[in-house]
């Protein structure tokens, strides 16, 4: 019998997001990505970043569309895609209240200004934007995710990852070092592109209420060897995640609660009987699926 009569997604592969919440608690994976509940509000910090990589996303295409000649049409596409997908200015009062409108156009501003002078200097050639991509690891399981863009640089190519944030000190890059999600870009645009792929190019724009647009870059590398562990590690996650589905057994790891803020799931965590947990997450959740493949279409979001 299943522990809910809520329905449970069967997947047929998995990414780092899954991976890594599984890793963090199971139980917050089995909530999230089996049961597919989400947040039931809106989220301004990730719809922040959803705008911003639709923004780099059209921009992009656009450009290379046009075969590589650029124009502000490209900018203004991906200015009004972004547009589409930021709901309104947060709510006075909301502890992210500056994250307007306004400070969504400045930061697509300043990202633009940052890719021209990118041509100008002429040595980095976008190749794809946002690259879907869903690969067999050895024992034949899927692993799959979205790269945000492939490049070439200096007769190599690197994987480029945009990230939103609000905060930055000195030790930040540090956390790409390792990190499997960075690995696992590597890994797969070595199998889609075979040919050699150095690492990622981080590209982190950075936004507070009193900074920002700030744009901070970070170069992380991967040998032969990290990536054979990595995928070592995946398999090893993947048997857990098994070995869960199978006994439908979701252990709670409580380490996690705190992440992010605090884990939105804390109540139902606290119910004696499903039936109680079950009935917590359809009033105070919505239904949400997550998909590498189309992320802009998750209703709601966990953290
Ligand atoms: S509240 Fe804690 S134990 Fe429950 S799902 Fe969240 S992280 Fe896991």
């Amino acid at each position: 019998m299943p522990k809910t009569s809520l329905p449970i997604l069967h997947r047929e592969s998995l990414d780092n997001s899954i991976i890594g919440t599984h890793g963090r608690c199971p139980r917050k994976a089995y909530y999230n990505y089996f049961l597919n509940r989400g947040h039931s509000g809106v989220s301004y910090p990730l719809k922040f970043g959803e705008a911003f990589h639709k923004y780099r996303e059209i921009m992009i295409s656009s450009y290379i569309e046009s075969g590589y000649k650029w124009g502000l049409s490209h900018a203004m596409a991906g200015y009004q895609a972004a547009f589409d997908i930021y709901p309104e200015d947060p709510p006075i009062g909301h502890k992210r209240d500056w994250q307007t409108l306004g400070r969504l156009k400045t930061t697509m501003e300043v990202a633009t200004a940052h890719f021209m002078n990118e041509m100008q200097m002429g040595s980095r050639k976008v190749l794809y934007t946002e690259q879907p991509f869903t690969l067999s690891l050895p024992s034949g399981r899927l692993f799959g995710g979205r790269m945000d863009e492939i490049l070439e640089w200096n007769g190599k190519l690197w994987v480029r990852d945009y990230k939103t944030t609000a905060r930055m000190g000195p030790t930040y890059g540090n956390k790409f070092d390792p990190d499997n999600q960075m690995t696992g870009y590597t890994w797969a645009a070595r199998q889609l592109s075979g040919r050699p792929v150095a690492g990622v190019i981080i590209q982190s724009i950075y936004n507070t209420k009193t900074k920002g647009p700030e744009i901070h870059e970070f170069l992380t590398t991967r040998s032969e060897g990290i990536i054979d562990q990595w995928i070592e590690s995946i398999e090893a996650e993947y048997d857990e995640i098994e070995t869960h589905i199978e006994k439908d057994v979701w252990p709670m790891r409580t380490a996690a609660c705190d992440d992010f803020g605090g884990c939105m799931f804390r109540e139902a965590c606290q119910f004696d009987h499903w039936k109680d947990i079950e009935n917590w997450l359809l009033s105070n959740t919505t239904e949400s699926v997550w998909d590498y493949t189309n992320p802009t279409e998750e209703k709601g979001n966990v953290d």
